[in-house]
């Protein structure tokens, strides 16, 4: 092949790749109107491959009565008030905590934010929340700490969109971890907190 021809080819190879990013620009955006999440609208949950970009750590669990399984506000004394006025719970100790934790996920075209509650949460956690609030107790910062094992770990998460008009986020039905040794947030908190090794 001739210099010239060769010239000519890559030129015309240069024109056809210029045309197509052209082309392809709308589509490449990060606010693209089409992604895997809108392709859900009406549809049942969907699974896709997600990597961990950052963990909500400020707020990781809520109170629910541990009776009747209501939630119980934040604030205040957590009493039932359909089960304290029955006087099946009597006292402040019916409670329990369950999960309830934001991630902002990568999938393969877009960053966006979940909400996991308790099932899928304890796959990431490895324990109840209950537990990891008693030892988040004694040992300070490891909502934090949990938040940055699990930052760039990949799962497979099931996701389905808010059904009722008041839920805002995607949900997070099911998570699978990719990584065949994978570890639960609290496994390593425990090395790194060096507690829970023999003792207890
Ligand atoms: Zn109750």
């Amino acid at each position: 092949m001739s210099f010239h021809i060769f010239l000519k080819r890559l030129l015309r190879r240069k024109r056809v790749w210029d045309s197509c990013r052209g082309l392809n620009t709308g589509t490449w955006l990060p606010d693209s109107p089409r992604t895997d999440m809108d392709n859900m609208e009406g549809e049942g949950p969907s699974t896709v491959i997600c990597t961990v970009v950052a963990v909500d750590s400020t707020s990781f669990c809520y109170r629910v009565c541990s009776v009747c399984d209501k939630t119980l506000p934040d604030k205040g004394p957590p009493v039932c008030r359909f089960c304290d006025i029955k006087g099946f719970n009597p006292g402040s100790s019916g409670f329990k905590r369950l999960y309830r934790i934001l991630l902002s996920v990568a999938s393969e075209n877009k960053v966006f934010v979940v909400i996991c509650f308790d099932r899928a949460a304890r796959v990431l956690f490895g324990c109840s929340a209950d537990e990891f609030f008693e030892f988040s107790k004694l040992n300070p910062f490891s909502a934090v700490a949990a938040g940055k094992v699990l930052e760039g770990e990949m799962f497979q998460m099931t996701l389905s969109k808010p059904k009722n008009g008041n839920a805002r986020n995607i949900r997070v039905v099911s998570v699978f971890p990719l990584r065949s040794d994978f570890s639960p947030a609290i496994n390593t908190l425990k090395k790194l907190y060096n507690v829970g090794m023999g003792s207890s």
